[in-house]
């Protein structure tokens, strides 16, 4: 079985790639199963040494990788670079874990108390189109610097910058079946992870929809699941705030990766007193907002990853007033591709489909409110609870607004979240578990408990 993959800017054939059977991901379960004890055993100077070789060795191939992502899933190159850096930094971070992977020695009466970070066995990663390479790393280099071996799936139609990072890992001298990519369909590949009885563990970033499908089919084998899903994210701009800079910031937090980022701050509120002039600026930084071929250096923002994807956001435009937008590329090399423009929408009323699904485009939806507790209100009134932002210039409120907001990664006066030092994941329909930060790689192990009598 093989995958044709598309480049999204120009709608034209990149290559074929294989599209792993059912009977091939066995054999990649099986091996990764093979793999685990002397993995497992390694030394941990050694493992930590064979990580930031791997790191190495993606840090050296950088450009290659960026260019891969342009090519399949229309990154703009610049981000594209960052992608692959974060994989060598949460590689280079995560290979100081098997040196450090300490238990705890507890006080207890009529002997010595000691616990152990056991790893897991096999760790399965199901990776999404929207990000490649970052969520990848996110889950295979904790993974693998905790003694798991790991077996990953790219989503279908992104899966080359995965494959070449397979391959990055063998040459760099991790040992063969330690960490297999293995390409093909979610119904096929990620579904035996979650079946099969050799895998520990499933990391899933994706969809709702299938995380709870993911999820019902772990509980049929008490597996360790850890879900990465949508969100629909909040922007509050407090009228004591820099209005300007929170609306010059505003369009690279919704269109950032052409809006299908789980993070995007698609829903933005904004206090009445200030709203008809953050609109304004909004509107000026929107109009110069570069939507144009991905590989260009000064790009902003590439096209949508496929067709259906464009359509998809399409519906939500066709069914919702369109305030203002940019502009799309009009040259003969993009006629093909599957570009949208970025589009604001004004909502008026909490129940349309453009306020509270995840629209995963360039789309964003604003709102007036009157005051903190409205903010606080609406921003929580939604499924999802990933990420978040507040521009405020008062401190107090900075803090009461964060601490009443249920989400899993608020910023204020900014819009960074994802930050490989600090842990990431979501409140409520957003996702289960943590990932990143110190404490990821425990997440990977079971914790064991020896008393030993005096
Ligand atoms: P998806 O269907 O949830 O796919 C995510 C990953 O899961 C892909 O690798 C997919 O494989 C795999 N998968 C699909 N069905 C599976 C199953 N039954 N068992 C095991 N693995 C399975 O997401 P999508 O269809 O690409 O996107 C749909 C929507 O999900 C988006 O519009 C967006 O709202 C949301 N989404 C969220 C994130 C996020 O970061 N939170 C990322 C992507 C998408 P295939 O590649 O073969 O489908
Ligand atoms: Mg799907």
């Amino acid at each position: 079985m093989t995958t044709t993959l598309i480049n999204p800017a120009t709608g034209r054939e990149i290559r074929e790639v294989p599209s792993a059977t059912e009977a091939e991901t066995d054999a990649a379960i099986e091996a990764a199963h093979d793999a685990f004890p002397a993995w497992r055993d390694v030394a941990p100077g050694e493992r930590a040494r064979l990580l930031r070789a791997f790191a190495a060795i993606v840090g050296d191939h950088n450009e290659e990788l960026a260019r891969l992502e342009v090519e399949n899933a229309g990154h703009t190159i610049g981000n594209a670079r960052w992608e692959a850096g974060n994989v060598r930094d949460v590689l280079t971070y995560y290979s100081a874990t098997p040196e450090r992977l300490v238990g705890k020695q507890i006080p207890v009466a009529g002997g010595v108390d000691i616990t152990f970070h056991e790893p897991l066995g096999v760790v399965g990663v199901i990776v999404p189109w929207n990000f490649p390479m970052p969520i990848a790393g996110w889950g295979f280099a904790p993974a693998l610097a905790a003694g798991n071996t790991v077996v990953l799936k790219p989503a279908e139609i992104t899966p080359l910058t995965a494959i070449r990072i397979g391959e990055l890992a063998l040459e760099a001298g991790i040992p063969p079946g330690v960490f297999t990519v293995v390409p093909g369909k979610g119904s096929v590949v990620g579904n035996r992870f979650v079946t099969h009885l050799d895998v520990h563990k499933v990391v899933f970033t994706g969809s709702t929809e299938v995380g709870k499908q993911i999820m019902a089919g772990c509980a049929e084998q008490v597996k360790h699941v850890t879900l990465e899903l949508g969100g629909k994210s909040a922007n509050i701009v407090f009228a004591d705030a820099d209005v300007a800079a929170a609306a010059a910031a505003a369009p690279g937090a919704v269109f950032d990766n052409a809006g299908q980022d789980c993070c995007a701050r698609s829903r933005i509120l904004v206090q009445r007193s200030a709203y008809d002039e953050f609109l304004g600026r909004m509107e000026r930084a929107v109009v110069q907002w570069r939507v144009t071929d991905p590989g260009d250096e000064a790009s902003q923002m590439g096209p949508m990853v496929s067709a259906g994807q464009r359509d998809s956001v399409q519906r939500y435009a066709d069914g919702a007033t369109v305030a203002f937008q940019g502009a799309t590329p009009d040259g003969p090399d993009t006629a093909g591709g599957f570009w949208l423009p970025a589009m604001v929408v004004e909502s008026a009323d909490v129940t349309e489909p453009v306020w509270r699904e995840e629209v995963f485009g360039p789309l964003v939806a604003v709102m007036p409110f009157d005051d903190e507790d409205e903010a606080v209100a609406l921003a929580n009134d939604s499924d999802y609870g990933l990420s978040g932002s507040i521009f405020t210039n008062d401190l107090g409120r900075a803090l009461r607004v964060s601490r009443g907001v249920q989400t899993g990664n608020l910023s204020v006066n900014s819009h960074s979240s994802v930050r490989y030092w600090t842990p990431f994941g979501g409140y409520k329909m957003s996702g289960l578990g943590r990932e990143l930060g110190p404490d990821a790689p425990y997440a990977f192990t079971e914790e064991k408990n020896v008393f030993i009598a005096h």
